[in-house]
């Protein structure tokens, strides 16, 4: 029978999705066993120094001759452990403590009695203007049933569709980005692709990547041939080409679905729906409603109003208003749960994307979530995975090496600024990375520590202290405690609500960083033509200005014969019997050079000024 999403279980009878593990205790696995290391993740040199039996000035010192600097409290990463432990004769081996913080990691297995199916989830991608936010839209407005019309929806990432009585649930967000950086963050959401290709345009570079994409993500693909309704539309080219790609229609011999649509027609589409059930049911997707929910985060943002929220798209279990989640290192009760259409809901079966709010910091899309049944262990997890992630981010600054350091100051001083941004909502936090990464000025870098949606917390500012890092605040404003920790941790906030003056400012303090380069501008030579010898002030070259101006106090160089004689500065420069500032080309003059006497006729004097070179 299909899971209907309107599941009546009170959370009594929902199982709980973290095992009770007494031996999960991670320093129990930090262990020297029959000559092996046996480590489970964070570990310092002076801990690991214990368990190898080894001094930790030893361990230092032989990483010091690797080129690696490291402190004895300073966590090392697994490439260091390895080689550690191969120098001292142990074999090593990393073991995964899968425990409630790291519930990511969970597998987990349902008894097949308790699987039930699950609508599939769907998204669309494709070239370009082949169509896919059209598709999104038709899909979307297609055959509303009655208590749905008229209703306001609010996009939340993600909607369901109901046809033949089964669910399908669309993500919403076209193209690419969704699922690559759903993908790239560890979070694979989708169980069909559907691939718009417009039959007047055809595979088009895009089109091949949302196939690689699929590929790659093992997601079957539905080809919708779309804008049919075209007179240049040429269905039978588009399956040619995609045959070429392996993507071959059922007609000829292949496997793939393809369906021949005009979405802004409305031709096809009801088709295509059927074909995603039936694509759908031979995957066989099934999920557990009886348990805690748990699933990944699509859309995430800052409401003024109601603060976090966050879409969440439910996987497996079944999430009820009023449950305790953990999202991303954030925790909350689900204080209002809704659909698209802005409907209360009570419970959320596996498939549903609901819109919650009741968290305490803004998540990131692509974070998982789970549920809970009480606050404390929601608010105990999340302290943990809090306290895990801060340190994970601390131990991404690898100890700078004696090469990097060596390189550094041969280079010029290569200069990183660290920053961390906090805006207003997801898609605004990855911009302004974004364009803070495109800055190109020379010899200086930005490493973004993270970028993420919410208000600036205390462990932004605490990161932000051990990392020297600057935190840029974009369409958010800090509170007052945050302001006093920033102050108290010398943490520099600034807060900007327009990306181009935030760069800007970024892009000036780049180049104020660098100590400013020079470059020679010559302002003019005059030749020698008969030296004065004056008593009191020795020789005075006169002499003709042959090009350009020179000027007095200016920088100057003496070419006997195209050799440089002398380097230094004009001293007096005259005109007839007055100072004069400067002198240009075919007016004579009389001047005399800083510290040197020893002008001769025939003598050039260069005269150069050194002008800064805007980076
Ligand atoms: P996307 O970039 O893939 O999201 O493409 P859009 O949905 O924005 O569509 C690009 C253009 O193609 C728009 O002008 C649409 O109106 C048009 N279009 C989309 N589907 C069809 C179709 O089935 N037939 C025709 N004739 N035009 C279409």
């Amino acid at each position: 029978m299909a899971y209907n999403g309107k599941n009546k279980n009170s959370k009594n009878n929902r199982v709980s999705n973290i095992p009770v593990n007494k031996n999960a205790n991670k320093n129990d696995y930090n262990k020297v066993n029959g000559g092996v290391f046996v480590y489970t993740g964070n570990i310092s040199v002076s801990q690991l120094s214990k368990e190898l039996n080894v001094p930790a000035t030893n361990i230092i010192k032989f990483l010091f001759l690797k080129g690696k600097m490291v402190t004895l409290n300073q966590n090392l990463d697994d490439e260091l452990i390895g080689e550690i432990c191969l120098e001292y004769g142990y074999d090593f081996k990393k073991e995964k403590v899968v425990s409630e913080e790291n519930f990511e990691e969970l597998e987990i297995v349902d008894d097949a009695k308790h699987l039930k199916e699950r609508p599939p989830i769907v998204t669309i991608m494709g070239h370009v203007d082949h169509g896919k936010t059209t598709l999104i839209d038709t899909i979307r407005n297609s055959n509303i049933v009655a208590t749905e019309a008229g209703a306001i929806t609010q996009a939340i990432g993600a909607y369901q569709k109901e046809i033949k009585g089964k669910k399908i649930t669309f993500i919403d967000t076209p193209g690419h980005e969704a699922f690559t950086q759903m993908r790239s963050r560890g979070a694979s959401v989708t169980d069909i692709v559907i691939i718009v290709v417009a039959a007047d345009d055809g595979v088009m570079p895009q089109t091949r990547e949302a196939i690689d994409h699929a590929k790659a993500a093992k997601v079957p693909i539905i080809i919708a041939i779309n804008k049919i309704d075209k007179p240049g539309a040429d269905t039978d080219r588009v399956k040619q080409e995609l045959m070429t790609l392996n993507i071959v229609a059922e007609e000829y011999g292949g496997d793939t679905i393809f369906c021949e649509i005009s979405a802004k027609k409305n031709i096809g589409i009801e088709e295509l729906l059927e074909n995603v059930l039936v694509l759908a049911e031979m995957q066989e997707l099934k999920a557990n409603p009886n348990r805690y929910a748990m699933g990944t985060v699509l859309e995430a943002k800052l409401d003024k109003g109601e603060g976090a929220k966050a879409t969440l798209l439910v996987q497996n279990g079944t999430l009820n208003a009023s449950d305790f989640v953990v999202v991303g290192a954030a925790y909350g009760r689900v204080r209002k749960m809704t659909n698209e259409y802005r409907a209360e809901l009570k419970v959320a079966g596996p498939s549903t994307p609901v819109a919650i709010i009741g968290l305490t910091e803004v998540p990131v899309a692509g974070d998982k979530f789970m549920a809970f049944p009480t606050e404390k262990q929601a608010r105990e997890i999340a302290e943990k995975r809090k306290l895990a992630k801060a340190q994970d981010e601390l131990n991404k600054k690898t100890p700078g090496t004696l090469e990097d350091l060596y390189n550094r100051i041969h280079e010029g001083e290569i200069q990183e600024i660290n920053v961390i941004i906090r805006a207003d909502n997801q898609g605004s936090a990855e911009a302004v990375k974004g364009a803070l990464q495109n800055i190109q000025v020379e010899g200086v870098r930005i490493n973004v520590l993270r970028a993420t949606a919410g208000a600036i917390t205390e462990t932004d500012v605490l990161l932000a202290s051990t990392s020297s890092a600057i935190i840029f605040g974009f369409n958010i404003r800090p509170d007052a405690l945050i302001r006093k920790k920033a102050e108290e941790e010398k943490v520099e906030i600034r807060l900007h609500t327009i990306i181009y003056h935030l760069t800007e400012e970024v892009e000036a303090a780049m180049k104020g960083m660098l100590k400013p380069t020079y470059r020679e501008q010559v302002t003019g030579q005059a030749e020698i033509r008969k030296v004065i010898v004056a008593s009191r002030i020795g020789k005075i070259g006169g002499s003709m200005v042959t090009n350009g101006v020179i000027k007095r106090d200016s920088l100057c160089r003496l070419l006997r014969d195209g050799v440089v004689i002398y380097e230094g500065k004009i001293s007096s420069l005259k005109r007839f019997q007055n100072d004069a500032k400067e002198v240009a080309e075919n007016f004579e003059c009389g001047l005399t050079i800083e510290n040197f006497n020893d002008i001769k006729e025939g003598d050039i004097v260069e005269g150069y000024e050194m002008v800064e070179v805007k980076k």
